[in-house]
């Protein structure tokens, strides 16, 4: 066993202050059982927590530690800046630099606003999407996560043209009878529920590649076909690429897979591991955004100039290093074809979906392609797996509905040692 003496003691501390002991629900390992790891520093590839411990880890902060953590050309470029004062609260040229680097990279944005969460920025696209179109309803779809807004909040009905439910207490009745829900890779359902909504839905958000239910991929008819439905019916097509922005390729998912929606969330890796998000899209619903139009959306610390020297080091490293792509898509893919063959040597037959430098492994023998075959997963011997590995020194996300991420930092050497740790943990789950 591991030693966790400071951490279990931190935990039962923490939760004299901090609801729950946390400050985001899924770091206390509710879902896979055990007390959290309270972590002290991390470099590379490696957490360290206050026993002393170290994890090869594959959450990289839930996506934005592209190149590992503790990068030098990102640690560098945020030392450069303190100097120069934390905060302004007045606009500085940096800002535009970064979002001028943005509108080059992603294909859907030619205008974009920062601000300080993924949550803040789903939540400022779907009101700019309901001022454009005059509109009050969005779409959504089950097992997608768009952060903790009221709108996205909802569960689904109990059919698939039925309105949303709150989700969780304090979401009023009235705020879900405005999000309907339909699932994913479902374009059917999303067609039925537009016949019975005619011309009530402003928007239509996803993530183009989901993230929160696992890793789930989107049949490419789906985006293709929600493209289309948002083009007959005058509907803001939203990608929400709060994960999968710059992570799957410079220009994100709407890159990878051709489609181009009318706007486009960000977070994470556009600040480098700072607290960033970011919306944007056409020019003509941007400017629909206070002080150009009549929407308003404001922040005290929207465009930090330490957040912004963070961001802009690392999609600059990004946009003049595409190979970056191709080398994580390898790791990667290393990492799954081994866990492949340790689950056949072990005569085990689970799903595994990959795209780019993010996997799930979902302990279903069925395809996942939605919240529902997600949901089949033994989410027991899942928690069962995720212990076995932490006490092996590899650090996953902590609940079977996330997805992994890989970092540039993952050496060979490192794939030997998590596939090694793979095979024990797999057989000692069992
Ligand atoms: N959208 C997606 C796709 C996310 O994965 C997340 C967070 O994980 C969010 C939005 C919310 O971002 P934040 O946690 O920065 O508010």
């Amino acid at each position: 066993m591991i030693q966790a003496t400071n951490s279990n003691e931190l935990f039962e501390r923490a939760k004299h202050s901090i609801p729950g002991g946390v400050n985001s629900p899924v770091r206390a390992f509710r879902a896979v059982g055990g007390n959290p790891r309270f972590m002290v520093s991390a470099k590379g590839a490696y957490m360290f927590d206050e026993d002393g411990n170290r994890f090869i880890e594959f959450i990289n902060s839930w996506g934005p530690m592209i190149l590992g953590h503790a990068a030098e050309i990102v640690q560098d470029a945020v030392q450069a800046a303190i100097p120069n004062s934390l905060s302004f609260g007045a606009p500085t040229r940096r800002e535009i630099e970064i979002a001028e680097l943005i509108v080059s990279m992603v294909p859907g944005i030619e205008k974009v606003r920062m601000v300080n969460s993924g949550t803040e920025a789903t939540m400022s696209a779907i009101r700019v999407a309901r001022g454009y179109t005059g509109r009050s309803k969005i779409i959504k779809f089950e097992g997608c996560y768009h952060g903790h807004g009221d709108s996205f909040l909802i569960a689904a009905g109990s059919g698939a043209i039925t309105l949303g439910v709150p989700d969780s207490p304090g979401v009023t009745q009235g705020v879900a009878a405005d999000t309907l829900t339909a699932p994913y890779n479902d374009l059917e359902a999303v067609k039925d529920l537009l016949v019975a909504n005619k011309d009530q839905v402003a928007a239509i958000i996803l993530e183009p590649v989901a993230g929160n239910m696992g890793l789930v991929l989107p049949k490419q008819e789906f985006l293709k076909g929600l493209r289309e439905l948002c083009d007959q019916e005058n509907i803001v097509l939203i990608f929400d690429e709060v994960m999968t922005g710059f992570r799957l390729a410079p220009g994100g998912a709407q890159q990878l897979f051709n489609v181009t929606p009318d706007m486009t969330t960000l977070g994470k890796i556009i600040g480098g591991g700072m607290p960033v998000g970011a919306y944007g899209g056409k020019s003509e619903i941007m400017d629909f955004v206070a002080p150009a139009g009549p929407v308003y959306q404001a922040g005290t610390l929207s465009g930090n100039p330490i957040a912004m020297a963070a961001g802009m080091a690392m999609l600059r490293h990004l946009d003049n290093h595409p190979e970056v792509y191709e080398r994580l898509e390898k790791t990667t893919t290393k990492i799954v074809n081994g866990i492949k063959q340790n689950m056949q040597k072990l005569g085990l037959n689970y799903t595994i979906n990959q795209v780019g430098s993010m996997f799930s492994i979902f302990f279903t023998e069925q395809p996942v392609v939605d919240f529902e075959s997600a949901k089949t997963s033994d989410t027991a011997l899942f928690g069962r797996y995720f212990n076995a590995m932490l006490q092996r020194g590899v650090y996953l996300a902590p609940s079977q509905f996330e997805a992994l991420f890989v970092s540039t930092a993952i050496t060979d050497e490192l794939v030997e040692k998590f596939l090694q740790a793979n095979y024990e943990a797999l057989k000692e789950a069992h």
